[in-house]
């Protein structure tokens, strides 16, 4: 049987340069989704007015509210990353979002459950080359970097061959 393929599209954590990329995915009718986090401590954050114009085209997917890599701080603490960067979200978009990113693709057993104990539906790490379609949806791989990267899945996948 033909394996079918998948491709998305993920730019991770909402530099204000990101809407340049917004605008050319707009620009060539290409999907992708938004992984932004409230604080990033690497480097800025775009406005709110600006997450919710990229909003308007493109799903935005939780990426916790502060960048903390997860396997470096204990279950309560992850668990109020992902929730709050969630909830923060939610009320400034007023809708539901499903997809989330591990912030430098760093997952651990206590990342793993408490993204699902959050209510996402899958979350993308940074596992390279792995492009297949994953046994477990809170593991998707991602084929280039955590910035800006080419991977197999999440909500908005859709089948290349069409
Ligand atoms: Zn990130």
């Amino acid at each position: 049987m033909d394996k079918a393929k998948y491709l998305t599209i993920s730019v991770d954590d909402g530099h204000p340069t990101d809407l340049r990329s917004a605008e050319l995915l707009s620009k060539y009718g290409l999907k992708a989704t938004f992984y932004i986090p409230k604080a990033n401590p690497e480097r800025g954050v775009m406005s709110e007015s600006n997450i919710k114009k990229i909003a308007e085209n493109f799903e935005i997917g939780g990426h916790t509210y502060s960048h903390q890599p997860l396997n470096r701080i204990d279950y309560d603490q992850i668990k109020k990353e992902v929730e709050d960067g969630k909830n923060w979200i939610e009320q400034l978009l007023g809708k539901e979002i499903i997809a989330f990113c591990y912030p430098q693709g760093k997952v651990n057993r206590l990342a793993l459950k408490a993204v699902k104990a959050s209510g996402f539906k899958g979350a993308r790490t940074c596992m390279y080359n792995l492009n297949d379609f994953p046994r477990d949806p809170f593991l998707w791989g991602g084929k280039y970097t955590c910035l800006f990267s080419f991977h197999t899945n999440t909500s908005q996948a859709r089948d290349i061959r069409k």
